[in-house]
């Protein structure tokens, strides 16, 4: 069952590969205090080819007073939007300047297919561009009471953010939270995913050139129990976005409640694709086999369950399979590869796990294995499962790699318990030509965020974010701006003082004192 279509160049090392990665503090590239580090392979040989400096308590110590003092003396968080905005505008085009040599070594590092590091890498520069322009024209709230009161929002930027980011699209990821909390005027410490250092290194060298002052960006490398644990619990940090597996949150989310810090939660994902017998059949199938297979499943929004309606059931599990058999499986560096290597032995060890459960949960039509070809490396053949029950556990549990659940159903309420009966709810795919079933089945999924006979493609301005298990707020947008500032009211009379007298006798203390209580909140 592990045919499939192979890209077969040989492995390929970058030229100028680092063989070492530091820490990035105050605007200096340090060890750890104590020397010590860990290792990071390459996901095609599972070799070790370079050693980053392991991050504990003390660093991350020497990290936020940085960026403390950078926020609490330094020019970052004073500077008109337009001067930060423009910082951000030449990260971007120094990202876009060089997103060759960013998705080489993305590739090689993460095991992503080059072209697919390509995209990110392109959309980590609009994630850039595009908060450089939202800060400038961001507007607030003022709110009039004539001729009495003016009332206006002071945004403020919190202090200084800690980031702890995913493996996978490193990156791209890294992006996402540095362009929001960096275009607020909030300073940084990322503390990026230990399977995947080596882009997040760059992020340094494109910042000092573009003119981010010493101090707003710092960079921690370590375990997550080690250095992520550290800047959960550091009291200077009052924001932590993280975004990872949701067991990672629910530690995280208790760690971080003695400090009452401001917490947003991108999780994981068990994503419905629902296809309804009246779609679109052939783009439905182009586009639940992109959406599971893309970025090598290693995905938080992939659609991994497909939910079919049975009278086209048979159909779309023949067609499907034969055309997941043809996903080009391949060493990342080859732009014919679709399907390229795992990030990371310990994760391929568990995919395969639940490969081999599938095979007791339900019918292997595609892969199933290790493909033809590959007898070293994290690779998986695009593997899909037709009948699975709703209780098996390769429906239930995010699996994060190329692998798929198909079941029928036949009633848009039992499809619409399916796609609702997981513990996750981040995203739900569903294809048909029905416009009301359409919008009654988004508006009654639990999920996030819902695309309608379309695939995952985002408009930046839109809220990201889960439900249930996927997570606990929205970034995305104004959102992103909202969670990074603080919206301070400040109040302004313009009439008479307001002010009921406490202490003397008034004329009338009834009336006096139910005035003042009608106005006043809190
Ligand atoms: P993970 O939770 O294992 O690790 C994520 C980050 O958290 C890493 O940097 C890790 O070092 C750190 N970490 C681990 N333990 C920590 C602790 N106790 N305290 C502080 N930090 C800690 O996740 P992963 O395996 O790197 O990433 C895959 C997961 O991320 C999947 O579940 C996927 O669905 C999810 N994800 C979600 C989104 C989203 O936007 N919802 C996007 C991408 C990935």
């Amino acid at each position: 069952m592990t045919d499939t279509s192979i890209a077969t160049t040989a492995g390929h090392v970058p030229a100028d590969l680092p063989t070492r990665i530091q820490h990035y503090i105050d605007g200096q590239f340090v060890d750890s205090t104590d020397g010590e580090t860990f290792d990071v392979l390459d996901p095609v040989s599972n070799e070790t080819y370079l050693q980053a400096a392991a991050g504990k308590k003390a660093d991350i110590d020497l990290a936020v007073a940085a960026a403390k003092r950078a926020f609490d003396d330094g020019p970052w968080p004073r500077m008109l939007p337009r001067q930060r905005s423009r910082v951000l505008h030449k990260i971007a085009d120094i990202v876009e300047s060089r997103d060759a040599r960013l998705a080489e070594l993305e590739s090689f590092d993460s095991g992503l297919p080059i072209s697919q590091a390509l995209g990110q890498a392109r959309r980590a520069a609009e994630n850039f561009r595009f908060f450089a322009d939202l800060i400038v024209a961001h507007a607030d709230d003022t709110y009039k009471v004539p001729g009495r009161q003016i009332n206006y929002v002071n945004r403020k930027p919190i202090g200084v953010a800690g980031l702890i980011t995913p493996w996978n699209t490193p990156f791209m990821l890294e992006s996402w939270k540095l362009g929001p909390a960096l275009a607020t005027g909030n300073t940084v410490v990322l503390k990026p995913a230990e399977f995947t250092p080596l882009s997040a290194s760059l992020w340094a060298g494109i910042f000092e050139e573009a003119g981010v002052p010493a101090g707003v960006f710092n960079l921690v490398n370590g375990l997550g129990e080690a250095a992520g644990d550290a800047l959960v619990k550091h009291p200077d940090v009052p924001l932590i976005s993280f975004t990872g597996e949701s067991s990672t949150g629910q530690l995280i989310f208790g760690n971080a409640a003695p400090y009452l810090k401001g917490l947003s939660m991108e999780l994981g994902g068990k994503s419905p694709a629902v296809v309804f017998a009246d779609a679109d059949l052939e783009t439905a199938i182009n586009a639940t086999v992109f959406g599971v297979f893309s970025l090598n499943g290693e995905r938080c929004t992939a659609g991994s369950r497909i939910l079919v309606e049975r009278s086209v059931y048979d159909e779309f599990v023949e067609r499907y399979a034969a055309q997941a058999s043809r996903v080009v499986v391949g060493y990342p560096h080859d732009p014919a590869t679709e399907v390229g290597a795992l990030v990371h032995p310990e994760h391929y060890e568990k995919v395969m796990s639940y490969v081999e459960l599938g095979k007791t949960e339900g019918r292997l039509v595609a892969g199933g294995g290790r493909p033809d070809g590959f007898s070293t490396g994290n690779f998986v053949a695009p593997t899909v499962f037709a009948d699975v029950a709703p209780d098996a556990r390769i429906f239930q549990e995010e699996i994060f790699g190329p692998v798929v659940a198909i079941t029928p159903f036949d009633t848009d309420e039992e499809a619409l318990a399916l796609a609702n009966g997981v513990k996750y709810g981040l995203a739900a795919y569903v294809w048909t030509n029905d416009l009301k079933r359409a919008h009654n089945f988004a508006q009654a999924v639990e999920a996030g965020m819902v695309w309608l006979n379309s695939n995952n493609v985002r408009d930046l301005r839109t809220p990201f974010g889960g439900v249930k298990a996927s997570g606990l707020g929205h970034e995305g947008g104004y959102r992103s701006i909202d969670f990074y500032t603080d919206q301070q009211a400040v109040h302004i009379t313009l009439g008479e003082v307001h002010n009921p007298t406490f202490g003397k006798v008034p004329a009338s203390p009834r009336e006096e004192i139910a005035e003042a209580a009608e106005s006043e909140d809190g």
